[in-house]
């Protein structure tokens, strides 16, 4: 659309110009009797539409030549009235000083044009476009660079708490101190809202130059706003991709300094990270895992196991965890651990979460009524949905829809969970109880929990993690931790499980700790639905 309007400018720049002349021409053969004077004139009429449409053709290369054409007319002119001593070719060369000046400010504007269309405005750094532009230049002369991408990864918030104003400033700030440290090392560009990319020289120590602009931007920014001083801090991370190492066209370098930057981000152990093929083949294994999570909810490639859970003093059946599958077109399983956190990273996990509470409801519903033998059915709910208002809506809907009793359901949140937004998980939590269903802290001791929630939190079962029972029969000092987590667990009015138990000496070694639950291949592996109900039944 831009393009559009652009050439249609152009076209009537060029119709005006040809008017312009045209005008004056019959100007000069309505003055002038002299024949020869008005051809002349005719030639350069048509040498000057000869330039302009050059420099239509070409901008840079037809302004030039046609700046030098006419240069060069005018010399030829200005030498023939200087030898003859006759002023005969002074309309023509009047003519082409008009043109000349024409030529400049035409050339200015499309110089102008130009420019805006790879600049980013805001900070006067390149955009994606002027990006594009250099790094391109740069393979096609086959010079080695660096592609630094930074990605600030809490400017959002600062934008969203003190505005768009204070945020633009913080961005020409940034710009003001990465300009400082690369210098002439490197051009830079931003090309999203908090993203920049810097083009550095390939002989330059990439990851010095990388981790001294980091640096910088995590030095306190200091803005006046409303009349007062707000400071904030912001983190950036950083990938790195190399040509002629990496990639061979602008395209791939970025994406691949983008994937680097990711890696960096999602680690949070390094803050730089170096692009490696390996990453590649990470991504490309997450956007195939994305794609066969939706065919799976589409198709129905998933399916539940069930995990049983004891009573330890007398292994008496508890009831069951529900465990995901995902079987591949090809028969391959795909472990949860693989593809619940690439699910977790959209919104598919919501989905999923919905998909695992109906089918466990539906499948266990007749086992549960029929046996009222209070069996538990244990579901995995992701953080983000913990973190959302309307999940218990949503549980209080497919308990309706299936008719299943709340108080055989159990849903289980992470560690994790409690630490992302709290306050609406702790009004889910509670919303859940008062629904009637349980509420278990799964993966105890992994997380970050403050104690001081943990209290507030209406939660029935505490489940310690099997990174702490692993070595309690070899570990004095594994055993003591996981006894204190036990008697806290008593202390909170929660029951305790142990999952993750594999061996006969664990199992004593929670009993006399008095544990109230296990939940182990020791016992039980998770299963498929038949051989669940057969157990279920047995009880
Ligand atoms: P989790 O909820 O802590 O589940 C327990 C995991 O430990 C399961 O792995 C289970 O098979 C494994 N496990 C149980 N006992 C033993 C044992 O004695 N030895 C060993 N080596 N492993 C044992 P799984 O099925 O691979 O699940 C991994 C994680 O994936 C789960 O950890 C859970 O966080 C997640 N997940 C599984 N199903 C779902 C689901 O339906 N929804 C959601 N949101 N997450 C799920
Ligand atoms: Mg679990
Ligand atoms: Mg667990």
């Amino acid at each position: 659309m831009q393009k559009m309007k652009l050439s249609v400018k152009k076209m009537i720049q060029l119709a005006l110009c040809v008017l312009i002349y045209c005008g004056i021409q019959c100007v000069i053969l309505y003055l002038d009797k002299n024949h020869l004077t008005s051809y002349n004139g005719v030639m350069t009429a048509i040498q000057f539409c000869v330039c302009l449409i050059m420099t239509f053709l070409d901008r840079r290369i037809g302004a030039k030549i046609s700046c030098v054409m006419i240069a060069l007319s005018m010399a030829d002119m200005l030498f023939v009235m200087v030898m003859t001593h006759r002023l005969a070719p002074l309309p023509g060369f009047c003519n082409l000083l008009v043109y000349m000046i024409l030529l400049v400010v035409l050339t200015k504007q499309f110089y102008d044009q130009e420019r805006d269309a790879v600049t980013d405005f805001l900070t006067g750094l390149y955009n994606q476009r002027g990006l594009y532009r250099v790094l391109r230049r740069e393979i096609e002369n086959r010079n080695p660079v660096f592609v630094v991408y930074v990605d600030l990864t809490n400017y959002k918030i600062i934008n969203d708490n003190y505005g768009h104003s204070y945020g633009d400033q913080v961005l020409r700030t940034v710009t003001e101190r990465m300009s400082e440290i690369v210098g002439g090392d490197g051009v830079l560009s931003r090309v999203g809202g908090d993203e920049f990319v810097l083009v550095l020289n390939g002989y330059c120590d990439a990851q010095e130059v990388t981790e001294r602009v980091l640096n910088r931007l995590s030095e306190k920014i200091s803005i006046l706003k409303d009349g007062s001083r707000i400071d904030s801090y912001l983190t950036a991370y950083a990938g790195i991709s190399a040509y002629p190492k990496d990639g061979e066209s602008a395209e791939e370098l970025i994406k691949f300094a983008d994937i680097a930057m990711y890696q960096a981000s999602k680690a949070k152990k390094e803050k730089i990270c170096f692009f490696n093929k390996e990453m590649e083949e990470r991504l490309k294994r997450k956007v195939e895992l994305e794609k066969l999570i939706k065919d799976s909810l589409e198709h129905d490639y998933f399916y539940l196991v069930y995990q049983p859970q004891y009573r330890l003093a007398d292994k008496k059946l508890r009831g069951f965890e529900t465990l995901l599958r995902l079987r591949e077109p090809g028969g391959e399983i795909v472990s949860p651990a693989e593809f619940i956190p690439v699910a977790e990273k959209g919104e598919l996990i919501l989905q999923i979460d919905k998909y695992v509470l109906r089918r466990a409801m539906t499948e266990y519903r007749d086992v549960v009524k029929e046996a009222d033998k209070g069996l538990i059915i244990s579901v995995n709910v992701s953080a983000k949905n913990f973190g959302r208002v309307g999940f218990v809506e949503q549980v209080r809907r497919l308990l309706k829809e299936t008719g299943f009793p709340p108080a055989n359901l159990e849903v289980e949140i992470t560690e994790y969970c409690l630490v992302q937004s709290m306050e609406t998980t702790v009004n889910n939590i509670c919303g859940l109880r008062e629904l009637g269903v349980q509420v278990a802290l799964d993966d105890f001791g992994t997380g970050y929990t403050s104690l001081s929630y943990l209290a507030k939190m209406p939660i029935n079962l505490l489940k310690v993690d099997k990174s702490l029972i692993d070595d309690i029969e070899k570990d004095d000092k594994s055993l003591d931790f996981v006894n204190a987590v036990i008697a806290m667990g008593h202390m909170m009015g929660c029951e305790v499980i142990s999952e993750g138990v594999e061996n006969e000496r664990q199992l004593d070694l929670l009993n006399d700790q008095k544990c109230d639950f296990v939940q182990g291949f020791v016992w039980g592996r998770p299963m498929d639905y038949e051989a669940a109900m057969e157990i279920a039944r047995m009880v």
